[in-house]
């Protein structure tokens, strides 16, 4: 399986540049925003209690990410990979993230990250916020918030693939077919990502 973790601070173009990965690699895409956003729009009881972090720029517990995490690699069994995209956002789901793979005997081929400065999130994200008809996107300080949030809680989590020598980053402005390439890039030199052939995925399915 190849797993990849996408990572950069809202805005960064994690959505855009997944979006791309999937159909280059065939991977999965679980983006724990879009899947809290879904349980919103179902009305169910982890949306409501979700919404109203999510709308402030708050992260919303561990716990409830990680099990949503948990029944999305238990419902897609027969991929051969996923892109994590907003998760982990933590050192704790970072390490649940390890558990979790772990079960489906496999792990983190790599972390990318993209790097772009607050001011130029803070513009990409209130255009957005035109169009996209989130509330976390139509406020100033409720971005600021966010990026504040990632600053304080998930900026960590790089360390933690750095130690395992699978951290990245790359400059997240520029064309988007420039930055898709770069990644690209570092998933096709990947150790991991390269010693896992087809053959040893199938064997890894059937067992
Ligand atoms: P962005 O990257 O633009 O902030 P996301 O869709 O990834 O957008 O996340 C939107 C919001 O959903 C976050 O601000 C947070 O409240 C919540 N969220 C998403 N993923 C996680 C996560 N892994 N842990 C905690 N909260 C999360």
């Amino acid at each position: 399986m190849l797993n990849i973790v996408l990572f950069g601070p809202p805005g960064a173009g994690k959505g855009t540049q997944s979006q791309k990965l999937i159909a280059k690699y065939k991977l999965v895409h679980l983006s724990t925003g879009d899947l809290l956003r879904a349980q919103i729009a179902e009305g169910t009881a982890l949306g409501l209690q979700a919404k109203k972090l999510m709308d402030e720029g708050f992260l919303v517990p561990d716990e409830v990410v990680i099990g949503m995490i948990d029944s999305a690699l238990e419902k897609n069994k027969q991929a051969t990979g996923f892109i994590f995209d907003g998760f982990p956002r933590t050192v704790a789901q970072a390490e649940s993230l390890d558990r979790l793979l772990a079960k489906h005997s496999t792990g983190v081929a790599c972390m990318v990250a993209l790097e772009v400065g607050e001011q130029e999130l803070v513009k990409r994200l209130l255009e957005r916020g035109k169009t996209s008809g989130r509330p976390d996107d139509q406020d100033e300080a409720k971005i600021r918030r966010r990026v504040q949030v990632y600053n304080t809680e998930t900026a960590q989590v790089a360390g933690f693939y750095d130690v395992q020598q699978k951290f990245h980053s790359l400059n997240g402005i520029g064309e988007i077919e420039t930055i898709f390439g770069q990644i690209s890039d570092i998933i096709d030199q990947h150790p991991v990502a390269k010693a896992e052939t087809p053959a040893a995925a199938t064997k890894e399915v059937r067992a």
